[in-house]
C-alpha cells in the first residue's frame, strides 16, 4: 500500500479538508481484515527484533476527535504484540501534581525504553489543541511573562525540538490523526446511546465538545502543519470505516519499522568458539 497519501511531510499547503474521511482505498472489508492479520504477524516479528536489538524505541501517538476510534485502533492493531514490550498510556485532564510541572513532564515519564513500543492515547499534543481551544493555560501556573499570544507558536517549537531530540536518541515517532467526519461521529454517539453495552462510553461532555467541531478542526490543522517533519511526520488516517483505519495504521507501522537497521545480537567470539563444548556439556548431564 502506498502510504504517501496519508503522510504529512511538511506544513506547506496542508489542509485537513484535502484528506478524505471515508477513503477505503478500494479494499473490501474482507480483504482489509486479511491484510491486517498479515500485518499483525509482521509486527510481531519486528517487535521481537526491536526488543532483542535493544537500541531503538518506538513511540506511537494517537490523536483524534471523540469516537474516532482511538481505543479500537489500539485494541485491534496492537493485540498481536508481545505485552512485555508494549505499554499504552492514556492522557486525560492533568492532575494537580501534573499541573505543578512543565507540560511535557507527564508524557516524558511515560516514554518507552529502548527495545519497547510505547503507545500514547492522546499526548502532549492536547497542549496545543484542547488547551488552546478552551484557553486552559490560565490553570497551568506559568509565570505571566511567558503567557503571551505567541505561546502556541512557542509550544509547536518545543514539540518539534523535543521530537528531534528524541529521534536523535533513537526514538522512532509515529503520529496518527484519526480523521473522522462530523456525520460519522454523530452515528457513533447515537450507537453509544442506543446500545446498552456501549452506554458507558457516552459522555455528555463529548456532546459539548462536538459543538466546537470547526474550531477543533482548525486547531488540528494548525498543529499538524506546524509539527509535521521528515523525522516525525503526521499520518492523517481516514476514520469513517474502522476496518480501513486499522489496516492503514498497521501498514504504516510495518513499513516504518521494516526500515530500521536491526539485528539479533550474536554471541561473543569466545562463546561462538565454545558452542560445541556447551552443547556437549548439556547433552552429557
Ligand atoms: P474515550 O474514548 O474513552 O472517550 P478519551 O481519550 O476521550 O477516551 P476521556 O476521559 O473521555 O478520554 O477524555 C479525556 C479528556 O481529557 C479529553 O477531553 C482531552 O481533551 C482531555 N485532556 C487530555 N490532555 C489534556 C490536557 N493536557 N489538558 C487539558 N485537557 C486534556
Ligand atoms: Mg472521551
Amino acid at each position: 500500500m502506498d502510504i504517501k497519501r496519508f503522510t504529512v511531510k511538511s506544513a506547506h499547503n496542508f489542509k485537513l479538508s484535502n484528506f478524505k474521511t471515508d477513503d477505503t482505498g478500494n479494499f473490501s472489508k474482507k480483504e482489509a481484515k486479511k491484510l491486517l492479520a498479515k500485518n499483525k504477524e509482521k509486527m510481531f516479528y519486528l517487535q521481537d527484533k526491536l526488543y532483542a536489538h535493544d537500541r531503538y524505541s518506538v513511540l506511537i501517538i494517537f490523536q483524534a476527535m471523540d469516537a474516532a476510534g482511538k481505543d479500537s485502533a489500539i485494541k485491534h492493531v496492537m493485540s498481536g504484540l508481545n505485552p512485555q514490550g508494549t505499554q499504552v498510556t492514556s492522557f486525560k485532564q492533568p492532575s494537580k501534581e501534573e499541573l505543578d510541572h512543565d507540560y511535557l513532564w507527564r508524557t516524558n515519564k511515560a516514554l518507552p525504553q529502548r527495545g519497547r513500543i510505547g503507545i500514547f492515547n492522546r499526548s502532549y499534543y492536547e497542549e496545543v489543541l484542547v488547551v488552546k481551544l478552551h484557553n486552559l493555560i490560565k490553570y497551568q501556573k506559568i509565570p505571566s511573562e511567558f503567557v503571551k499570544p505567541d505561546i502556541w507558536k512557542k509550544r509547536y517549537r518545543h514539540i518539534r525540538e523535543f521530537e528531534k531530540y528524541a529521534y536523535e536518541n533513537g526514538m522512532v515517532i509515529l503520529k496518527f490523526f484519526l480523521h473522522v467526519s462530523k456525520e460519522e461521529q454523530k452515528n457513533r454517539f447515537l450507537e453509544r446511546l442506543d446500545n446498552p453495552s456501549k452506554n458507558w462510553k457516552f459522555s455528555s461532555a463529548d456532546l459539548k465538545e462536538r459543538t466546537f467541531w470547526d474550531d477543533y478542526q482548525k486547531c488540528y490543522e494548525d498543529a499538524i502543519a506546524a509539527t509535521s517533519s521528515k523525522i516525525a511526520p503526521w499520518y492523517v488516517v481516514p476514520a469513517d470505516k474502522k476496518w480501513f483505519t486499522r489496516l492503514v495504521v498497521s501498514e504504516i507501522i510495518v513499513q516504518r519499522l521494516s526500515k530500521l537497521k536491526m539485528e539479533y545480537p550474536t554471541l561473543g567470539k569466545e562463546e561462538l568458539k565454545n558452542i560445541g563444548h556447551y552443547k556437549e556439556q548439556l547433552l552429557n548431564e
